[in-house]
């Protein structure tokens, strides 16, 4: 273990199998886990001063943590999760905050424009890095602007909305070049009433139509088409029977894979090219995974991300 001057500790070898709501056994090198900005900041400057490479983990819901080995300096941002009332409705956002509990805080201030976030189990920074979205409804509808620092030269941005590149669960964030230091976003006022069916509709259709009880990190691939979801499309090709050890695809959901144990993340991977190779058989239609890789993988295997 390394201790920095702030007293934050760098451990070595730490499990961090339950850090990704996927649960694939994975070990990280080296992972620290900063309780503010000024400590991640520290973080980043030994890391850069050191030659070592950095990893974000936010909510763990969209990452494929390698069981092979993350050989890097992993930092979990669970612990930046403070909310700052700013003038106007603006929130000046921990990137470590969980967006359900952001939306839960929101609707007791009848601020309307987080719903969406409610059955979202990722954090603000992962949220934005992945221009989060459901219902309708995107993380770049009530952003405002970020801190964040780049890795290179350890120079503080701000970007505003112009800057992000905003897309199809895409952004100009890229984590290798970017960390995310904190969020403003934008809401506005409505009837709490009217806030709270919202939610409620929500969160009713997930539990009907998603294995929630299930080790998964959400839906597997983006959409290739906005009138032919991925789920559909691996119904249509007879996805719904697959699996590869312990890794299967959801029969609730198929664009849910769902780890039915001790997994692995080659399972994971051997089961993604499995279903992109029959959706380009049967339907001609490359799917690419909305999943992140974290850590080691092979050539070949990182070939799922490329398109
Ligand atoms: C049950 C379930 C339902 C889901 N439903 C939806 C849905 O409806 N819509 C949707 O869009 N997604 C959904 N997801 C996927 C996921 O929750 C979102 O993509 C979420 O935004 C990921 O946030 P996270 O904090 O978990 O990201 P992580 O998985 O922790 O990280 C995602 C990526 O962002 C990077 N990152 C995280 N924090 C930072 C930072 N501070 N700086 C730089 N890079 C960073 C990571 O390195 C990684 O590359 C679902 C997942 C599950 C398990």
């Amino acid at each position: 273990m390394l201790t920095l001057k702030s007293q934050m500790e760098i451990q070595k070898n730490v499990d961090v199998t339950d850090l990704s709501t996927l649960r694939i056994k994975a070990v990280a090198d080296h992972f620290a886990q900063p309780k503010n900005i000024e400590e991640l900041i520290e973080l980043l400057k030994f890391a850069k001063d050191n030659g070592i490479k950095v990893m974000f983990l936010g909510g763990g819901s969209n990452s494929l943590l390698s069981s092979k080995k993350i050989d890097s300096l992993l930092i979990s941002t669970l612990k930046i999760d403070f909310i700052k009332e700013d003038i106007n409705n603006v929130f000046d956002l921990g990137v470590g905050l969980k967006m359900p509990r952001f939306c839960g805080k929101m609707i007791h201030k009848s601020l309307t424009g987080a719903e969406f976030m409610v059955g979202i189990p990722g954090s603000i920074g992962g949220g934005l890095v992945m221009n989060a979205g459901a219902h309708g409804r995107e993380f770049a509808d009530i952003f405002v602007s970020a801190k964040v620092l780049d890795l290179e030269t350890l120079e503080i941005h701000e970007f505003n909305h112009n800057d992000m590149n905003f897309s199809y669960r895409s952004s100009v964030i890229d984590p290798e070049r970017y960390c995310v230091l904190s969020v403003k976003v934008k809401l506005e006022f409505a009837e709490k009433e009217e806030i709270r069916s919202r939610v409620a509709s929500y969160n009713k259709s997930r539990t009907t139509s998603q294995p929630l009880k299930a080790w998964t990190c959400g839906c597997t691939f983006k959409n290739p088409q906005s009138d032919y979801p991925a789920g559909k499309l691996i119904q249509d090709i007879g996805g719904k029977e697959l699996s590869i050890g312990e890794m299967q695809v959801s029969d609730v959901h198929a664009n849910f894979f769902e780890n039915t144990g001790s997994a692995s993340s080659s399972d994971f991977i051997e089961l993604v090219s499995l279903v992109q190779g029959l959706a380009i058989e049967k339907k001609n239609i490359q799917l690419l995974p909305e999943v992140q890789p974290i850590g080691f993988f092979t050539e070949d295997e990182r070939k799922i991300w490329l398109n």
